[in-house]
């Protein structure tokens, strides 16, 4: 009887595989050498211009030309766009007409961070400040009393811009939000945690020194000749400037083991790079053409040019079509898009949020969320069960590691990735990522065996 129920149980229950615990050697070696390669990465790029600029390169290396109208639409051609250097798109030709679809991967490059009002600095209580406005969904309190580096590029009056990173370089200061000591927190500790650091206290310190003389704001006045003597720029050129506060740690191993990774930008760089490598990795045409988009502001509804929404995306998928529009409809109706985004991971010391048989675990591999939105699948991109069944088809031929999740139980809260707007384009599209801890916080946690199944698994969807 035992014997019956073990064979019943074996061919009608899903199995649970624990491959993370039967790792071959080589396998291992293979997850650290990406996860080395995926923190450099991280490290290259803490802004979505940084990271968009990187791929450039990386697509360059690997033979990747720019797109221009006209340019011819071969089979193995290789074209890398930018999009107003934060949004890229990169295309493999495949061996296929356009009219039979392509394979597209979208993740995008921006993450949460302060970004620098257009006047920010001042002065107050013998101290200069920069005033910032967060982007992004942040808790505020985890942003306090960390070092912050700021990262950006500020356009002059007179046509040059110029790129700025203070406090990556070693000796280089950094920045930081002060935050209210114990002692007299007692107010401040009962409050709302999404109340009790108001947006506008998220003032990194500048400097302290008075500029020699009298007068005043002179401590000001001292910051803005630093920023003088290293860029050259004046205080009316953060008029046109995009400066951003971003954590000043680079990525670490995180585990006595060294398993997992923490780092800044996680969310979604672990997909953006999966899909980067897996792309780069493609050693000849591929039977649908390949897509990758790496696009910019997601974290705030992948509004403007160089987000999702962006029509951009559109008139280049139109050109690769030869600009028949015949050809353009027919390629979105048959093109599948992986919307590739970080899922939550399940956290045990909050475990009264996920719903434990309907979630992602760190080491479970790549995570598909067959649907994302809030309560009731509000404002959800619901993908259909035969999109399922054609990724589960090619993960399992491809021994890609998959879980299933949704994003923590009904009614405690939601969000949406690119997906939506993928989909409402008429291309059949499925969310899946890697599950991260702590998503949205400076230092984001993953696990290296993860991060290398979501690069197997965009590497099983290019080759479809
Ligand atoms: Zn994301």
């Amino acid at each position: 009887m035992d014997e019956k129920i073990k064979e019943i149980k074996e061919n009608l229950l899903k199995k649970k595989e624990r491959k993370f615990e039967k790792l071959t050697a080589e396998e291992s070696i293979q997850i650290d050498a990406y996860a080395k390669e995926y923190m450099r990465y991280l490290d290259e790029g803490k802004t979505e211009r940084e990271a968009a600029a990187r791929a450039m390169a990386m697509a360059a290396d690997h033979g990747y030309v720019e797109f221009k109208e006209g340019s011819p639409l071969l089979p193995g051609s290789k074209y890398a766009v930018s999009f107003g250097g934060k949004m890229v798109v990169l295309v493999h030709m495949g061996e296929l007409p356009m009219s039979e679809g392509c394979n597209i991967i979208a993740s995008h490059i921006d993450s949460p961070r302060l970004d620098l009002k257009p006047n920010p600095l001042y002065e107050e209580s013998n101290a200069a400040y920069f005033k910032t406005h967060y982007y992004g969904g942040i808790r505020k309190y985890q942003w306090m009393t960390i070092p912050l580096a700021l990262h950006g590029v500020v356009c002059r009056k007179d046509g040059e811009t110029v790129e700025v990173a203070i406090g990556e370089a070693e000796g280089d200061p950094v920045f930081c939000i002060t935050d209210l000591l114990p002692h007299l927190g007692r107010e401040q500790g009962s409050k709302p945690l999404n109340t009790a650091h108001a947006g506008e206290i998220l003032t990194p310190i500048a400097g302290t020194i008075p500029y020699a003389g009298e007068g005043e704001d002179r401590v000001k006045l001292s910051v803005m000749a630093l920023l003088n003597s290293r860029y050259g720029i004046t205080e009316e050129d953060f008029a046109s400037a995009e400066l951003s506060f971003v954590p000043a740690v680079n990525a670490k191993n995180v585990g006595l083991d060294a398993s997992l990774i923490g780092a800044y930008g996680q969310d979604d760089r672990v997909c953006a790079y999966a899909s980067l490598a897996a792309l780069l990795g493609q050693s000849a045409a591929p039977k649908h053409t390949s897509v990758v988009v790496l696009a910019d502001k997601e974290e705030i509804g992948s509004e403007g040019v160089s987000g999702m929404k962006s029509a951009k995306f559109d008139h280049l998928l139109a050109s690769l079509c030869g600009n028949d529009m015949g050809v353009f409809h027919a390629c979105l109706d048959n093109s599948l898009c992986l919307s590739c985004d970080v899922s939550a991971a399940f956290d045990p010391s909050f475990a009264e949020v996920y719903e434990r048989r309907n979630t992602a675990y760190i080491n479970g591999g790549i995570s598909i969320c067959k649907y994302t939105g809030g309560g009731g699948k509000s404002g959800a991109s619901d993908a259909s069960a035969e999109t399922l069944a054609k990724l589960r088809k090619a993960f399992a031929e491809n021994d890609v590691t998959w879980q299933l999740c949704e994003l923590g139980k009904i009614d405690v809260g939601g969000g949406g990735t690119v997906a939506k707007y993928m989909a409402e384009r008429g291309i059949e599209t499925i969310d899946a990522g890697t599950p991260v801890l702590s998503m949205h916080a400076p230092f984001e946690v993953t696990s290296k065996f993860d991060c290398y199944h979501t690069y197997l698994g965009c590497k099983a969807i290019l080759a479809l």
